[in-house]
């Protein structure tokens, strides 16, 4: 089944200029900003430009400029909040939530880059 993708979600209306955002990065391809309820003091959404409902939509259906943009940009961002363990800083988490059972909100891909604390294990069992 092809994914439909929403041309009203948050994350389009950001792209269209519609609503504002805190941008820590835009490239060609590209738009990071900071998540509005963030849960760690490091908390930045990156999304792909393109219309692409969640990571394997984008796998499947991106061009190689984009997916090579996408994913520099996120080390990027990495580089830009000062959590490269390689180069001093603490670490970070990617997660990057898909569907009913990785309770996805908005749904325009997304990974959240997540650091400036401890974030425990990536899993608890609950609920
Ligand atoms: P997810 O549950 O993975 O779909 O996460 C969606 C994320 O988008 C949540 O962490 C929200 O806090 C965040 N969010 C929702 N609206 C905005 C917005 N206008 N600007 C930045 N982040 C937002």
């Amino acid at each position: 089944m092809a994914y439909e993708y929403d041309e009203q979600n948050i994350f389009a209306r950001i792209l269209r200029g519609e609503i504002p955002n805190n941008t820590v990065l835009e490239t060609e391809h590209t738009l990071a900003f900071r998540d509005t309820t963030p849960q760690a003091p490091d908390h930045v959404l990156v999304i792909p430009k393109g219309p692409y409902v969640n990571f394997d939509h984008f796998s499947d259906a991106a061009s190689p400029e984009e997916i090579v943009d996408f994913i520099r940009a996120v080390g990027e961002v990495c580089r830009l909040l000062g959590v490269k363990p390689g180069e001093g800083g603490e670490g970070y988490r990617i997660i990057s939530n898909s569907g009913k059972n990785g309770v996805q909100e908005v749904p325009h891909l997304h990974v959240h880059i997540v650091g400036g604390r401890w974030l425990g294990r990536i899993l608890t069992k609950t609920p």
